[in-house]
């Protein structure tokens, strides 16, 4: 049975000014990143970064190239990045773009594409995993916040490839 502990507001307060503020850093890091991205075709540069629940940081910006298709997205190099390096388990991810030379007060809407929320779908809990977008570049505090299965919801996942080993 499991013993009922009063909360304490004070406590829970702190907590969630806790997680506030490592998110709001999580979405700074994102925008640093950002800096790194090669984007000479769209011209909209995309910074992530990603925490590992060891509370590591990978971060990742997109890559374009001549050949479109070749291409990738700030998000996934942050997983990838993350992948290579031995790191498996994620609590959240943090994307800032806008399109390069934006001013600092210019208000964001940079959401992942399809593709990487199916790369998030492999590596993280759906119900846990946070998705934090900046809504601006100069105030990492303004951000929203998803979990991943808010925004991939009847995702398809590894276990539908081994039905037939049932
Ligand atoms: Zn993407």
């Amino acid at each position: 049975m499991t013993a009922i502990v009063p909360q304490d507001a004070a406590t829970t307060a702190k907590a969630e000014t806790a997680a506030g503020t490592r998110n709001s850093e999580l979405v700074a890091a994102a925008t640093r990143a950002r800096q790194k991205a090669y984007a000479p075709y769209s011209l909209y540069t995309v910074g992530a970064a990603l925490r590992s629940t060891d509370g590591r940081i990978f971060i990742g910006c997109n890559v374009e190239n001549a050949a479109f298709s070749a291409t990738n997205c700030a998000e996934r190099t942050a997983f990838f990045t993350a992948i290579a390096e031995g790191v498996r388990d994620f609590e959240a991810i943090a994307v800032v773009g806008a399109p390069a030379g934006a001013s600092p007060g210019t208000r964001l809407s940079c959401s992942p594409c399809g593709v990487c929320r199916q790369v998030m779908a492999e590596f993280c809990d759906p119900d846990h995993f946070t998705v934090l977008l900046a809504r601006s570049l100069e105030t990492p505090e303004d951000h929203q916040a998803f979990f991943l299965r808010e925004l991939l919801p009847q995702a398809f996942a590894g276990e539908a490839t081994r039905e037939l080993e049932r």
